[in-house]
């Protein structure tokens, strides 16, 4: 299954992945994983995409499209994947389906993960709290004003995608809002999973 999760940040998107993949047996394939670990291993990418995180912008579509591209073709991705963080763009969007059309492929849903913006900086900070009781390294972009850039930029570029993904018919929404385990189990229903898959999301 070949699935696209959109959300603003902080809305959950990586943690029901997890879930998701689990559930499914496809790969995680998360934009802003890939780019963190272009950065870490200081990669040409990785120096041109490390300030423009930092400031929570977004770095370019064709940068980063080809990126998840690449991904794509790869051949564990065959059978599916779960895409999170991709696309944030309608010229991302319109990427993703050439790359995908050029195989004879499509997607088959977009879940949408929907958060009241009030609840959203709540989060992040939690995140970035309970990263450092880890003894974990803080995403630099975790902080309270690369977070409002952040939310400007998912109103403003990433925000249309619902309305695109709704008349492809492609749109699920669910309330993000809800416990982690509720939140799977209506991502997982949108889909048509039964219990049996979702008996093997982690926690269950
Ligand atoms: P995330 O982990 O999805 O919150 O992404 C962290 C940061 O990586 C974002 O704030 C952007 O700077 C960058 N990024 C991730 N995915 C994309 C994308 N699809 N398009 C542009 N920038 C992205």
């Amino acid at each position: 299954m070949r699935l696209v999760l959109l959300g603003p940040p902080g809305a959950g998107k990586g943690t029901q992945a997890q879930r998701l993949v689990a559930a499914l047996n496809v790969p995680h394939l998360s934009s802003g994983q890939l780019l963190r670990e272009a950065v870490a291993a200081g990669t040409t990418i990785g120096r041109e995409a490390k300030p423009i995180m930092e400031r929570g912008e977004l770095v370019p579509d064709a940068l980063i499209g080809e990126m998840v591209a690449d991904r794509i073709k790869l051949k564990e991705a065959e059978g599916g994947f779960v895409l999170d963080g991709y696309p944030r763009t309608l010229a991302q969007a319109v990427m993703l389906d050439g790359a995908l059309g050029e195989r004879g492929m499509k997607l088959d849903a977009v879940l949408h993960i929907d958060v009241e913006e009030a609840a959203l900086l709540k989060r992040i900070l939690q995140r970035a709290a309970e990263a450092e009781s880890r003894g974990e390294a803080v995403r630099t972009d975790d902080d309270p004003v690369v977070f409002e850039k952040r939310m400007a930029r998912y109103r403003a570029e990433t925000a249309p995608l619902i309305a695109y993904y709704r008349k492809a018919r492609k749109l699920k929404t669910v309330d993000g809002g809800q416990p982690i385990d509720r939140v799977t189990e209506e991502l997982l229903a949108a889909i048509g999973i039964g219990e049996s898959a979702r008996s093997k999301a982690p926690g269950k």
